[in-house]
C-alpha cells in the first residue's frame, strides 16, 4: 500500500497540466485535472493509514503523515475555536474560572515561557495554545549540569509531576520515547504528537488540563481515576516537540487539544506571587515555588 502511495503522490501533479490546456485553449490537456482526484485518494488513504498505526516509534512515514495531520488539525482547529466562542476568545479579563489550580510540580521552577497576555505568551495565535506554560528548574543560572547532551543532564528531568486540582483522568498517551536533546537549541520532534506523551484531566464541566512531554511509562495513575490536588501521575520527560526537559502545561475548555480554546490559568498555593482577587496569575521569567509539599 505505500508504495502504491507514492506513486500517487508524484502522479496528482499531472492535474497541472490541466491548466496549461486552459490557458492555451488545447482542449485535450483539459483532460490532466482529472489526475487532481488522485489528490484526494492520496488524502484518504493517508487517513486511513493514520488511523490504523498507533504505534509508531518505528515507522518514519506513518510519523511524518501523523505530524502532519496534526498540525493541519492545529489549522483547522483555529476557527473552529473562534466560532465555538462566538469570536469572543477567553481572556483574564472577561473569563470566570471554575477551579483554582496549584503548581504541577514540587519546589522551584522558572516559568520559560507563557503569560496571560501577547507578549509574554506561549504562543498567541496559536489559541489551542494560547495561555500554555513550559516549566523548568534553573540552578546556577543553568537547566542542566555537564554538558547539556543528555536528557538526564536536566535538573527537571524525572522530576514528580504533580495533578494541578482535583479531577478525573479522561485521557493518557504513553508510546514515544524521549526526543534526543538537538545540536543547536531548538524545539525537534522525534514522534508524531507534538505533546508527546501527555495526560489529560477533567477538572470540572469546561476545564480540562494538559500536562505534556511525560516519560514514557512513568504514568502512576490510569483513564477513568479520580485524583487529587497535589497528587503524583507521571514524571518530567522530553518526549514530543521539545528543545529540551520541561511541563509543558495548559487549561482547555473541552478535552479535545485541537478544538478547545486554551484558558487563562488562575492559580493559588504559589509562596512567592502577589494574590489579585483570590487568584494568582504567572508569567514568563518568573521563579515560582509551590506551597504545596
Ligand atoms: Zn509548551
Amino acid at each position: 500500500m505505500d508504495k502504491f502511495l507514492k506513486v500517487i503522490k508524484k502522479l496528482y501533479w499531472l492535474g497541472f497540466i490541466g491548466l496549461i490546456g486552459t490557458f492555451t485553449h488545447i482542449r485535450f490537456l483539459e483532460y490532466f485535472y482529472l489526475f487532481f482526484i488522485l489528490g484526494i485518494v492520496d488524502f484518504i488513504l493517508s487517513l486511513a493509514i493514520i488511523t490504523k498505526y498507533e504505534d509508531d516509534n518505528d515507522n518514519e512515514d506513518i510519523i511524518n503523515l501523523k505530524f502532519l495531520f496534526q498540525n493541519l488539525g492545529m489549522l483547522f482547529g483555529i476557527p473552529i475555536i473562534y466560532i465555538k466562542n462566538l469570536f469572543r476568545l477567553p481572556n483574564v479579563k472577561s473569563y470566570k474560572p471554575e477551579v483554582l489550580y496549584s503548581l504541577p510540580f514540587e519546589g522551584k521552577w522558572l516559568v520559560a515561557n507563557g503569560g496571560i497576555d501577547k507578549t509574554n505568551s506561549h504562543s498567541w495565535g496559536v489559541c489551542n495554545q494560547r495561555y500554555a506554560y513550559d516549566f523548568y528548574i534553573l540552578e546556577n543560572e543553568k537547566s542542566f549540569k555537564g554538558d547539556g547532551r543528555k536528557v538526564t543532564n536536566y535538573n527537571c528531568y524525572e522530576e514528580p509531576i504533580l495533578s494541578p486540582a482535583d479531577g478525573i483522568v479522561v485521557e493518557i498517551k504513553n508510546l514515544f520515547n524521549d526526543t534526543p536533546i538537538p545540536e543547536v537549541q531548538e524545539a525537534i520532534c522525534a514522534c508524531s504528537d507534538i505533546r508527546g506523551n501527555y495526560i489529560v484531566i477533567k477538572h470540572s464541566e469546561n476545564e480540562y488540563s494538559t500536562i505534556a512531554h511525560i516519560k514514557k511509562d512513568s504514568f502512576c495513575v490510569n483513564v477513568g481515576e479520580n485524583i487529587k490536588r497535589g497528587q503524583k501521575i507521571a514524571l518530567c520527560g522530553n518526549s514530543g516537540n521539545t528543545s529540551e526537559p520541561h511541563i509543558h502545561f495548559q487549561i482547555q475548555q473541552g478535552k479535545n487539544f485541537l478544538l478547545s480554546a486554551s484558558l487563562p490559568i488562575s492559580f493559588i498555593d504559589i509562596k512567592n506571587i502577589p494574590y489579585q482577587e483570590e487568584r494568582q496569575f504567572i508569567s514568563r521569567g518568573q521563579f515560582i515555588e509551590s506551597q504545596i509539599e
